[in-house]
């Protein structure tokens, strides 16, 4: 079975972690949109110069942008043969509705963690986007932008909400159990 999945949660939920493990389980690749910027900028390629500064400051890379490579990543082989685990798009109301016109998917998952508590877990990462103001500009990004995309989704039935509260063994569990509940077992 082919499973494609869309994650949200407030940065520091630990979506990227259980995206990782939720990849293996269902044999579906990992697409983090932080990680492939990441790459960029590591890279210095055209789009990384572009977003460098943006990211560092905790800043939304522009929709544009963001659609194009995303709109380019799942044209890719291992999406088609496999499906995808969605970590970090989208981030914006017209991501969300970009994304329902650009493929369909089965499910988004909203990993629950509440704001106080990924703040206290994110202030020990050490990423270079992970200093005080990059991160309340992330969380505030969150607030004011992404809540509307989970709620667009949410209004056509797709998301289901898993509480990420406890320990990733046990996080995990809840993940997989609310995806078979709603998809079959994998
Ligand atoms: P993440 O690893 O998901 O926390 O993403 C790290 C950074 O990459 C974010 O703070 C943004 O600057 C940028 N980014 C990742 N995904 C998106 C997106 N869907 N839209 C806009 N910017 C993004």
């Amino acid at each position: 079975m082919t499973i494609r999945i869309v994650l949200f949660g407030r940065q520091g939920a630990g979506k990227g972690t259980q995206a990782g493990r939720l990849s293996e389980h269902f044999g579906a690749p990992h697409i983090s949109t932080g990680e492939m910027l990441r790459d960029a900028v590591a890279e210095g390629s055209e789009v990384g110069q572009r977003v460098k500064a943006i990211v560092d400051a905790g800043q939304l890379v522009s929709d544009e942008l963001m659609l194009d490579v995303i709109q380019d990543r799942l044209e890719h082989d291992d999406v088609q043969r496999g499906g995808f685990i969605l970590d970090g798009f989208p981030r914006t109301l017209a991501q969300a509705e970009a994304l329902v016109d650009l493929t369909p998917f089965d499910l988004a998952v909203n990993i629950e963690v509440p704001y106080e508590v990924v703040v206290e877990r994110m202030q020990s990462r050490g990423r270079s986007d992970d200093h005080p103001e990059a991160i309340t500009a992330r969380l505030n990004t969150y607030e004011t932008q992404t809540l509307m995309a989970l709620a667009f989704l949410s209004s056509k039935g797709l998301v289901v909400d898993v509480d990420g509260i406890g320990e990733p063994d046990e996080v995990f569990e809840r993940l997989v159990k609310a995806i078979e509940a709603r998809l079959g077992p994998a």
